[in-house]
């Protein structure tokens, strides 16, 4: 996995091991929902419905270790797919790193919060439904707001 070396997160996405890569996540759980995809247009619409492994109150996945062998079709993030991966919400961390962005001062990385994703209004936690519960998805049409850019 690799020790976690002092600002990894300044460096290229490339560059990073596994153990800096997991870190980086912000925990916004935005990956985390459901989102619409029109076959005509391409336009995708995202939802305020999660992932039935997603804690609606915390923005968690409840079993990460086990998430792809529950549910085959869980985004597991590389670094060639972050560019190919359409609706990653502006503030992601690694789309960010990707476009050689800063974090932004929420992070905890930068702030030393895990609560600040939240308090930023980015978190997706107590917003949400579990797709167990919500009904058909297009119910579920929302806008998430990616706050402002307020890059550290
Ligand atoms: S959208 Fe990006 S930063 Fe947010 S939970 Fe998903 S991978 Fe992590």
């Amino acid at each position: 996995m690799g020790a976690l070396r002092e600002r990894f997160w300044e460096r290229p996405l490339a560059d990073l091991n596994q153990s800096e890569w997991e870190a980086l996540c912000d925990g916004c759980g935005r990956c985390c929902l459901h989102k619409v995809e029109y076959e005509d247009t391409g336009e995708i619409e995202e939802t305020n419905v999660a992932c039935t492994l997603l804690d609606c109150q915390t923005a968690k996945c409840s079993d990460y270790p086990n998430r792809k062998a529950k549910v085959p079709d869980c985004l597991r993030l590389t670094l060639k797919l972050v560019d190919r991966v359409p609706w990653l919400p502006d503030t992601c961390a690694y789309r960010r790193r990707a476009e050689d962005r800063p974090l932004p001062r929420w992070h905890y990385l930068v702030s030393g919060d895990r609560e600040a994703v939240i308090a930023a209004g980015v978190s997706v936690a107590g917003r949400v439904i579990s797709e167990d519960e919500a009904g058909p998805l297009e119910h579920h049409i929302v806008e998430w707001d990616d706050g402002e850019d307020d890059a550290a």
